[in-house]
């Protein structure tokens, strides 16, 4: 164990030195380690795929959709715009101070530590990284140990690409985790779940170092009755590979349990069967197109949801598991019991809740009795129900009639609120997560004001 820490401390002590040497500051160093994280996800494609499926059973064209794919798109928007997100702002002064300028300089933070989870773990380990270099800082990645052929392979590849003194990837676990939350950061951007939140957290409080927890919990989607075949068609394909696709159900946006009006909960319900068979076949345990459960210990947690009689009482399609080669149906499960587990932790497979109610309206009060999701998805055609959502509830993204899209568009932020975490991320909001706006003012000897000045003492109050 003390290696490992004397090792750690060595890296440590090498990547403070490059800081310090100021080298990555330059736009030029940081436009190299974005181009060279593309060239990464460009030559090693093959060798990611095939880790993505060691790891977790991902089929090629899930994990360019859900990994290479979206970090060439945000690497490309980085090297597009990091020349301007870099430049000073010069920005307007008050009367009060003139003839004073004032200017924004963004400035890195330092030494940064990213943990990430393992659901996606090439493009949560790579995604941060991304802001963390543009931003000009010096990086420690842990990946999860729970993806090991992916922690493996960015070990091995990252300091092929980009600046093996700045950038370092450690492996191990939450013994290794530990050891790296005792040393002093300038910055932990941690992707996992609330409980190692919270550890994460209580460490950067020793040092008061800031941290950005991208967390998970319960994200719920609405739906409204649609009139129209075609839009019906679609909204269905996006709400339930919204919940079964992305990674089996192991994503933190993906959907966690359906809200809608009972009258319509019948006919849903058998639309989500024949879609989900349209999906993943009459046999979903022989379909490629579905990633497996990531180890023994997730399948029995989500067995055990399972497991409680009433919510057992409650499954409508599905319920098959098979420890072997962990794989657990997409199930389908009318009103389970509300303060059952399945209903009160994140699911985080691919089960799915139908959790009716008198109108849909009373949605908005029950996403409100819990805590605040880091994904909300309304399927509605009603403009007063999507002001509505807008105005009256809270979560980290709220998307209408679509599912996941908001983490592709780099324009908008990415994070949690409440429980699902704080702070965020992607393009510019990645940059700004990982610097420093450093205020800068410029004053000259034009005027003064005497009163700014004590003594006043000559000074009439008049009392
Ligand atoms: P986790 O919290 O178990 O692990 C996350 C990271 O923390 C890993 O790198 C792990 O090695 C490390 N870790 C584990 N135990 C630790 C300890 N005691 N001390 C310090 N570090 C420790 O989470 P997970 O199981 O990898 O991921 C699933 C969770 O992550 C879910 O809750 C999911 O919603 C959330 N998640 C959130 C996002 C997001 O972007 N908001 C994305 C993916 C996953």
């Amino acid at each position: 164990m003390e290696m490992v820490g004397d090792l750690l401390e060595e890296e440590v002590k090498e990547l403070r030195e490059s800081y310090r040497s100021r080298r990555t500051k330059s736009e030029v160093w940081r436009k190299s380690q974005l181009k060279g994280l593309l060239s990464l996800l460009n030559d090693k494609e093959e060798e990611i795929f095939k880790a993505l499926f060691q790891d977790l059973g991902k089929h090629q064209v899930e994990a360019y959709r859900d990994e290479v794919g979206i970090l060439i798109k945000s690497v490309n928007f980085a090297l597009q715009n990091l020349k301007q997100w870099m430049t000073t702002k010069k920005v307007p002064v008050p009367n009060l101070i003139y003839p004073s300028t004032a200017e924004i300089v963004p400035e890195p933070l330092g030494l940064v530590l990213i943990f990430s989870s393992w659901n996606f773990p090439i493009g949560l380990s790579l995604e941060p990284l991304i802001g963390a270099v543009a931003a000009g800082n010096v990086v420690v990645l842990k990946p999860s140990e729970l993806a090991p052929s992916c922690s493996a392979l960015l070990a091995k590849l990252v300091p092929l690409y980009l600046d093996s003194k700045a950038v370092k990837v450690v492996q191990g676990g939450e013994v290794v985790a530990e050891r790296l939350l005792e040393k002093k950061w300038d910055k932990i951007f941690f992707t996992g779940s609330p409980r190692v939140g919270r550890i994460v957290m209580t460490a950067a409080a020793k040092h008061l170092t800031p941290v950005t927890l991208e967390l998970g919990g319960k994200c719920p989607a609405v739906v409204d009755y649609f009139e129209n075949s075609r839009e019906k068609k679609i909204a269905l394909k996006r709400l339930v590979s919204g919940k079964y696709s992305p990674c089996s159900g192991q994503a933190c946006v993906g959907v966690d349990y359906i809200l809608v009006d009972e009258n319509f909960a019948p006919a849903l319900i058998e639309l989500i069967k024949a879609t989900t068979k349209r999906m993943f076949g009459e046999n979903p345990k022989e379909t490629h197109s579905s990633s497996r459960i990531i180890n023994k210990q997730h399948f029995l947690r989500l067995k055990s949801l399972l497991d409680d009689p009433k919510v057992k009482a409650s499954i409508v399609h599905g319920g098959s598991t098979d420890e072997d080669n962990l794989f657990i149906e997409p199930t389908i499960l009318l009103n389970p019991p509300l303060k059952a587990h399945i209903m009160n932790e994140e699911i985080f497979g691919p089960l799915l809740p139908v959790i009716t109610l008198k109108k849909i309206e009373d949605s908005i009060e029950f996403i409100n009795s819990r805590p605040k999701p880091l994904a909300l998805y309304v399927f509605t055609k009603n403009e007063t129900l999507k002001r509505r959502m807008i105005s009256e509830t809270s979560s980290g993204s709220l998307t209408f009639n679509d599912t996941i899209i908001q983490y592709l568009c780099d324009t908008i932020p990415f994070g949690g609120v409440g429980q699902s975490g704080f702070g965020n991320y992607h393009g510019k909001f990645s940059f700004d997560t990982f610097s420093h706006n450093k205020p800068i003012m410029r004053t000259g000897f034009l005027t003064d004001f005497w009163f700014r000045y004590p003594p006043w003492n000559d000074y009439k109050l008049g009392i």
